[in-house]
């Protein structure tokens, strides 16, 4: 119960069908824990998980009071899940965490001794990704280097959720009223002082990805939608180029018909015009529907999440 002084460390765990992993999570995560302090707690939001990860939620919320819960009434996506977590956070540091033991709890000490040393923020970031596909890998890459390219903000690359932050921090984390929620992008706006550890990125624990490829073709959208508005500078860029041929082209016509007279034909080069132009104003039609569609969820003003029960949480 938050009536009780803040705990000093709060652990953040989104959950979708972790049932299979959740003794090790914990076996590994708990141990780390009580070596750092006993004012800890663990929150784990059940994402509308199909298996057994409620009930053993639960079993491990009467076994341990300092595991808590919140149950979400449905998958809200990892993003709503995390954010749901921090809004129940109360440490005076707070660590999101993934379920499959991804990322190493025995890091979570050099990280709570940077945050002692006044750092408000501690990175943890990978040296390598063991486990992921070529494609996963390639994909994250050029992900990152096309974000820290398009956008103000610098979001580390190689860094994932995985990161101490002060509870200050998530205070401003709070106030952040958008429905669209990419996490990494918002932890990096916050700003404030920052360090980083470094470790390596195991393959994961126990069972499948939970992030589809569609998912994270979605959070990548997310990212650059939400962050930037380059790609309609860009549409104005295309038009102009394309503008400026077109007028070319045309006054070259226009001198042709004047000195050498009426030619008829010329179907390949009209249907060549007439489908290129058709093919790019669909694309910038589609870049502003990006922008229309966000505008359209966030003035919806829908919640996030919705809690449908919760357990040791105030
Ligand atoms: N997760 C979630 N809701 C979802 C998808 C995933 O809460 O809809 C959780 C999942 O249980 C895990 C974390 O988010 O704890 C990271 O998921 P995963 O390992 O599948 O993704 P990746 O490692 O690719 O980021
Ligand atoms: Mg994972």
């Amino acid at each position: 119960m938050t009536s009780a002084p803040p705990p000093l460390l709060s652990i953040v765990i989104p959950m979708y069908n972790e049932e299979a992993g959740m003794q090790l999570l914990f076996d590994k995560l708990l141990p780390v824990l009580a070596s750092l302090t006993q004012h800890w707690d663990i929150i784990c939001i059940n994402d509308g998980s199909k298996d057994n990860t409620l009930a053993q939620l639960k079993a491990w919320h009467e076994r341990e009071p300092r595991i808590k819960m919140i149950s979400l009434s449905r998958n809200f996506g990892k993003e709503a899940a995390l954010t749901a977590g921090l809004n129940y956070a109360y440490g005076q540091a707070v660590i999101p965490f993934d379920a499959d033991l991804q990322d190493p709890p025995e890091l979570i000490p050099q990280m709570v001794e940077q945050w002692r040393q006044g750092f408000k923020v501690v990175l943890a970031t990978r040296k390598h990704r063991l486990g992921e596909g070529m494609f996963k890998r390639g994909t994250a890459w050029a992900f990152y280097r096309l974000m820290t390219k398009v956008t103000a903000i610098n979001i580390p690359s190689n860094t994932g959720d995985f990161r101490l932050m002060d509870q200050q921090v998530i205070e401003v984390l709070r106030l952040l009223p958008e429905r669209t929620r990419f996490m990494k992008g918002l932890f990096a706006w916050v700003g404030f002082s920052t360090t980083q550890v470094y470790f390596d990125r195991a393959p994961r624990a126990v069972g499948e990805p939970k992030q589809s490829i569609s998912k994270l073709w979605r959070l990548a959208k997310d990212g650059i939608f939400s962050f930037t508005t380059l790609p309609l500078r860009f549409t104005t860029y295309l038009g102009v180029l394309i503008s400026t041929l077109a007028f070319s082209y045309a006054g070259w016509l226009l001198w042709r018909t004047v000195v050498h007279g009426v030619d008829t034909p010329g179907y390949a080069s009209l249907m060549a015009a007439v489908l290129c132009m058709g093919g790019v104003q669909l694309i910038c039609l589609g870049i502003i529907g990006e922008y229309l569609g966000r505008i359209y969820r966030e003035s919806k003003k829908r919640p996030l999440y919705i809690v449908e029960e919760a357990a040791g949480i105030a």
